[in-house]
């Protein structure tokens, strides 16, 4: 790959581009820049792991935590085989910042483990996240760190992370961790809760261009949790999900496809192919496809300079962290498209993790209702600043968001003793 397009697609590169730029508008102070830019602590795990076979295997993995300034850091655990230091960096930031955005008492961590669970088997996963968890003991913890899951990890992945963590201190500590089963202390409606995020600010984006939901065409990139809960809520809600994809391959029907029978098939067979009623299609072809709303909701850098350029949707809601490269948010304004960025849209996760770990500490739980209720309520009043933002300053919606949340944490720091 050439050289200016591997520095475009380092996603912690596409963070830093775009905190530089809110920066530089607020005319932040320079020495409380430089507190916020660079992540407070970064730690790297080398974990033995007995594998099924009898063979020792070495797994690396990292926790970053960008800022604890505003609480304790939050963020998720990501397990994949091209997981790299920078993308855990720009992730814990990118947490710091949407925490502050949608104002919960958070900053922000991510991390994970360089390995492939498509290949493990579930007992080497629970004996890697065992030991992964174990050598982060000192920096986990409900004051501390915060993990909640992310790319391939699950609500088991977290229970396993909940009870090393309570071996380790000799007693049940449901706090230490969000995305739980309901049972181990988890929130009604996480499950749902970054997908009804995006549903959400979708129907306020609606709103502002006078859109009509029952024909917007919507297509989503990614069928896990995020994806699968925006398609099945969206659908249910009246929007038209033209079409859909994972990693091996997407399907198109420009007159909608039924999701409530797609996800039936998709649990029966663990595939979207072969479904009736859908043409297959590439999943970068449906990038480009037409439609009204575009949805990645996958993985980074799936609109770069290389197709920005061929969107046709009239708004993009940035499911996944960082999907759009700084380069090509340049290529997005000059044709005019609505961007919700993903530190505003997908922040419904990091939500309903806030009240799920509030519920913990008080050991006192929700209704489903109260938790939609109080998601909708904090998805709308955000999405509201970040347009009053991006008005008042004259700039995107993305440079709005973190303008917003920079100056928020800034803020902290200074009553915090931060004279700058
Ligand atoms: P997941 O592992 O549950 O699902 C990922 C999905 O993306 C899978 O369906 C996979 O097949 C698909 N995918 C991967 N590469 C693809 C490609 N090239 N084309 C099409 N599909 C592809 O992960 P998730 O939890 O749904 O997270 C997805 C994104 O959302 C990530 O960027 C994550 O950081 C972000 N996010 C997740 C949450 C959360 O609550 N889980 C919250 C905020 C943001």
């Amino acid at each position: 790959m050439a050289t200016a397009y591997l520095e475009e697609v380092n996603p912690w590169q596409a963070q830093v581009l775009r905190s530089d730029l809110a920066t530089k508008k607020l005319k932040l102070h320079e020495g409380l820049w430089k507190i916020l830019r660079e992540p407070n602590r970064e730690v790297i795990v080398h974990v033995p792991v007995q594998m099924d076979d009898g063979t020792l295997e070495i797994f690396t993995g990292f926790r970053v935590q960008h800022s604890i300034d505003r609480g304790p850091a939050k963020g998720g655990i990501r397990y994949s085989p091209n997981l790299t230091l920078d993308e855990a960096r720009a992730l814990a930031s990118w947490m710091t910042w949407k925490c502050a955005l949608v104002n919960i008492p958070f900053g922000g961590a991510a991390g994970g483990v360089i390995c492939d669970p498509d290949k493990m088997s579930k007992r080497e996963l629970e004996r890697l996240t065992r030991r992964y968890t174990a050598e982060l003991m000192e920096v986990l913890g409900p004051e501390k760190d915060v993990p909640g899951p992310d790319i391939n990890t699950d609500e088991q992945i977290m229970a396993w992370i909940m009870d090393t963590y309570s071996m380790h201190v000799r007693h049940t500590v449901t706090a230490v961790v969000t995305g739980k089963p309901l049972e181990l202390g988890g929130s009604h409606g996480r499950t749902e809760a970054t997908g009804r995020g995006l549903m959400i600010v979708c129907d306020e984006a609606l709103k502002r261009l006078r859109m009509d939901r029952d024909h917007t065409r919507v297509i989503i990139q990614g069928f896990g949790n995020v994806g699968s809960n925006a398609a099945r809520l969206m659908h249910g809600r009246g929007y038209k999900i033209v079409g859909i994809s994972t990693s091996t391959g997407g399907l198109y029907n420009k007159n909608g496809i039924d999701i409530d029978a797609l996800w039936m098939y998709y649990k029966r067979t663990n595939t979207l192919m072969g479904f009736p009623d859908a043409v297959e299609s590439d999943s970068a072809e449906l990038l480009v496809a037409d439609c009204d709303i575009l949805i990645p909701a996958a993985v980074e850098n799936q609109i770069t300079s290389r197709n920005a350029d061929r969107l046709k949707a009239k708004i993009l809601c940035e499911g996944a962290n960082g999907p759009t490269t700084a380069e090509a948010d340049d290529i997005l304004a000059d044709k005019r498209m609505f961007v919700i960025p993903d530190i505003l849209a997908n922040s419904g996760g990091v939500t309903v993790s806030y009240f799920e770990w509030v519920q913990d500490r008080q050991g006192y739980f929700w209704l489903e209702s109260e938790v939609n209720d109080q998601l909708e309520h904090t998805m709308r009043t955000s999405f509201t600043e970040v347009l009053q933002y991006a008005e008042t300053h004259d700039v995107s919606n993305r440079i709005a968001a973190y303008m917003l949340a920079v100056d928020r944490v800034a803020y902290t720091l200074r009553l915090r003793g931060i004279y700058a």
